[in-house]
This record gives structure tokens, C-alpha cells and sequence, in this order.
């Protein structure tokens, strides 16, 4: 932990001098002409910001801030799967071909599936995703009774798909974090109360960051079944192109439609108005498909073996990181969902050598008060000591970077009532606050 050695606070300091952010943007160009890679505002961002950095094509290291900002969308997302019921497992990347090719995927995924043998000559296959695998597990329990239906498995794990284009940095990888949900239910009805539980969990997911959401119809794919929707991002670097009624509720992916027309199918009426969006979640309800082939049964009211109904939820969690940089930032700076934000907070003391030097106590002061008094900013208040910089050049930093709160420790600190100068960078508002305006506002 990058810490001061001020003994007489139990936390130590976070201090910005010691926070491994290595800024890579000398490699903005070379990383995406070395790999032939598209780029776009949140993969510069992230590289000029120390969050990413280029490993293999599609393949990034996730660096602490961006770890930090995960977990915080991992944690949230747990709450709202947790909240309809989800229990969370782990399954195998490693999945053996015999189960792919069961479900036939092993073909119809052609090379987008990575491949590959274990020293005894197996194949296996780096999951995608776990439709198979998930069955499999559910089918293993005999014992299974309706009562303890719906049951909802759920993980956040490393998916790995051989993109043909990987591109857009974190939005497109192949080898990506993913909160993919299975459902099982004792009938088809039950089974769409499920499926709507989750869409409803998943608009209240994109509510809680802040981030605007549509619902479209979707295509089912190569995952099969039924019913399927996708939760989209507008954004013009979007590669999915969506229909919206101008007069009623319908929004659909443009690959679902049969013809192009421009007349709205469901009220008739209305027109059709085209946008991009990017693809963020997706939901498919899948009835037997699985369940019958790998025989995932439970014993019904009647204590016979019955077939499960089956739902597939899947939230693309690097995916949504990226995307709402995408969204929210400018060509400069980064801005987060204020619950994704790395740190919440980031303290300036002031230039080194300033007639001011008492000052940078009561700046660290300051970071020990805020993190003592406000349980939700511990561990969250970062002081940036690089004090050999003017305030300017660690204002712009802490620009790009997007704290959600900037506090300047200045000349004013020293009045008889201290005041702070304090920057809400999602609003640009600047204000002078006493410490306890300051606790007021945080
Ligand atoms: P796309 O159309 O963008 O290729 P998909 O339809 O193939 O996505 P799904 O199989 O529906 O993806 O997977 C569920 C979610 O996983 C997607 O909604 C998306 O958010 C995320 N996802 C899919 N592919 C990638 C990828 N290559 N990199 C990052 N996230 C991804
Ligand atoms: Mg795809
Ligand atoms: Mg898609
Ligand atoms: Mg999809």
C-alpha cells in the first residue's frame, strides 16, 4: 500500500506520488498500429490515464485504478443479482469439446472459439460464455425438487472469444470480464417472470450509474431460444444499429427486422428514428434447448422428472467500464459513474517551497479527517503529493483523471475559519467551503 510513514494515523496516506497509474500515451499510436486495432476516446483515455495497458491484440492489463473501479461495478452488479435471488458460482474457462459439441456450438462457433488440446491429446475450448457447462452442472443434481425453483446461477468471470476485429480497446477484447446469469424454472411462464426480473435488475443496475439505457429487441444468435433483448449504450462508436418508435415503446436492433421500412410494426402509426448504441447486456430466454440435451430435470409437484426452463443474462462488466467512459468523458477528461470512480477524492497541497508549507499538514490532516468522518471515503481520498508541481499542472492531471471531488488546500486554509477550495468535476462547479461545509457536501 503506497503510504506516508505518519505514525500517528492508523491508515496511511494514498498517496499519488505511489500510485502505479504509468500514463502510456507515447503507445496511444503504436498500440493501435501495431495491432491493427481501431481506437476510440475511452481506449486513449484509459492508455493517457495508467488504467489500461496493450499486452496482446484484444488482451489489456487491467491496472489498479481500473481494478479498483471493477470491483466497485462487480460489487454493484452482486447486489442487483443478489437482490432477484442469483447465487454466485465459479465454472472452468477450460470447457471440454465433448460438451460443445453436444449443443453442436463446437462447429456454429467456427473460429471465434479458442481451441485447444491438454498433453493427453483432449480438446477443450476457452469458454465464451456457459450455457453448457452451467446445464451440465444442473443436470448433475438428481435430487433437484420444483420447490427449490427458480434457480439462478450466476458468475463474473474471464470470457475468451477470437474476436475477428478486436478493437475500441476494453469494448471489444478477447479476453474480457463478463456477468453471464443462468435461469431455471419450472415452466415456460415462471421462466419469463424470471426473464423479467432480470430486465427489470438490469435497468435499475444502469439507473444506479447514471448511465442512459434502451431495451431493444434482439436477436437470439448462435445461443438459441426464443426471446431476447439488449440493453444499449447510444453512443456514435456503437456498432449496433437501433430502430426507435418516435410514438410507442418499440426500439429493436435492426437485425431483427425483416424489412427496413420506417413504419413502426406495433402501433403502426409512428416512425422509426435509426441510432447506434453499444450492446452492454443481453438477455435470452432459451426454454428447452439446453436443458433438453444435456437432461437438466427437477422432480415437479407430482414427483416426476421434469425438464427445466431456461433464461441466459449476460452484462458485459469491462465492457460497461469502457462504454461509460465512452459516454460520459470529454475528448480530455475522464468521467466516471460517480460509484465507479476509482477514488472519490483527490487533496492538493500546495508547491513545495511556498511560503505556505504548513499548509500541506493541514492538507493531510484533511485526508485523515474526510476518511475518519465519512465511512463511505475510506480508502478513497488520495493527497497528491507531487509537490515539486504547481497546482495547475496537478489540477489538469486530476482533470483528466476525473476524481469526483478535487479539493485545493491553499492560502485560505490558514484563516481563522480554514476555508478549502473544492472542484466537483462532474458539474465543473467550483466552491469555498469550511471543513464542515466540506463534510456537509461529501
Ligand atoms: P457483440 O455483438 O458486441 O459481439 P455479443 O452479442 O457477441 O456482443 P453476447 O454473447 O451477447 O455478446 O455476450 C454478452 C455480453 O458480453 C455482451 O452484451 C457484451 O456486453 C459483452 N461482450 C461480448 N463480446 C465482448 C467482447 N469481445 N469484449 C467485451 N465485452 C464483450
Ligand atoms: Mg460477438
Ligand atoms: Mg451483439
Ligand atoms: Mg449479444
Amino acid at each position: 500500500v503506497p503510504a506516508s510513514t505518519n505514525s500517528r494515523h492508523t491508515r496511511p496516506t494514498l498517496l499519488v506520488s505511489r500510485l502505479y497509474q504509468p500514463s502510456n500515451l507515447r503507445d496511444v499510436g503504436q498500440d493501435s498500429r501495431s495491432q491493427g486495432e481501431m481506437t476510440c476516446k475511452s481506449q486513449r483515455l484509459m492508455l493517457q490515464a495508467g488504467l489500461i495497458h496493450p499486452s496482446n491484440a484484444g488482451c489489456y492489463y487491467y491496472l489498479p485504478a481500473t481494478v479498483r473501479s471493477m470491483e466497485k461495478l462487480m460489487r454493484i452488479i452482486d447486489e442487483e443479482m443478489q437482490g432477484i435471488g442469483g447465487q454466485k458460482l465459479d465454472m472452468p474457462s477450460l470447457c471440454s469439446a465433448e460438451l460443445w459439441k453436444t449443443s453442436e456450438r463446437w462447429d456454429l462457433m467456427g473460429k471465434e472459439l479458442l481451441r485447444l488440446k491438454d498433453r493427453h491429446g483432449v480438446s477443450y475450448c476457452l469458454a465464451p460464455t456457459h450455457e453448457e457447462a452451467v446445464t451440465t452442472l444442473v443436470a448433475h443434481q438428481t435430487t433437484l425438487s420444483y420447490k427449490q425453483l427458480p434457480l439462478l446461477l450466476y458468475q463474473i468471470t474471464r470470457k475468451f472469444r477470437d474476436e475477428p476485429k478486436p478493437k475500441f480497446g476494453l469494448l471489444r477484447g478477447r479476453e474480457f470480464y463478463m456477468k453471464d446469469m443462468y435461469s431455471f424454472d419450472v415452466s415456460e411462464e415462471a421462466a419469463y417472470q424470471t426473464y423479467e426480473a432480470v430486465c427489470h435488475a438490469y435497468t435499475r443496475l444502469f439507473a444506479r450509474l447514471g448511465l442512459r439505457c434502451i431495451q431493444v429487441q434482439a436477436d437470439t444468435g448462435n445461443i438459441g431460444g426464443k426471446l431476447s433483448h439488449e440493453f444499449q449504450l447510444p453512443a456514435d462508436i456503437g456498432e449496433d444499429r437501433l430502430l426507435v418508435c418516435g410514438n410507442c415503446s418499440f426500439s429493436a436492433n435492426v437485425e431483427t427486422m425483416s424489412s427496413d421500412s420506417t413504419d413502426c410494426p406495433q402501433c403502426k402509426t409512428g416512425t422509426l428514428v435509426e441510432s447506434k448504441g453499444i450492446e452492454v447486456g443481453h438477455t435470452f430466454y432459451l426454454g428447452k434447448k439446453y436443458s433438453d440435451l444435456f437432461n437438466a430435470t427437477f422432480s415437479n409437484a407430482q414427483n416426476k422428472p421434469s425438464v427445466a426452463e431456461m433464461g441466459c443474462f449476460g452484462l458485459g462488466v469491462t465492457r460497461i467500464l469502457a462504454a461509460a467512459i465512452e459516454v460520459m468523458s470529454t475528448e480530455e477528461a475522464i468521467r466516471w459513474p460517480g460509484l465507479l470512480a476509482p477514488y472519490q477524492v483527490c487533496v492538493l497541497p500546495p508547491k513545495k517551497g511556498s511560503k505556505i508549507d504548513q499548509v500541506a499538514v493541514l492538507a493531510e490532516e484533511l485526508v485523515h479527517t474526510l476518511g475518519e468522518t465519512l465511512p463511505g471515503l475510506r480508502g478513497e481520498v488520495v493527497l497528491d503529493d507531487r509537490t515539486q508541481m504547481t497546482f495547475g499542472k496537478r489540477l489538469k492531471d486530476a482533470n483528466i483523471l476525473g476524481y469526483p471531488y478535487v479539493i485545493v488546500v491553499g492560502q485560505r486554509a490558514l484563516e481563522e475559519t480554514p476555508r478549502f477550495e473544492v472542484i466537483c468535476q462532474q458539474t465543473g462547479e467550483t466552491m469555498f467551503l469550511s471543513q464542515d461545509g466540506l463534510l456537509d457536501l461529501l
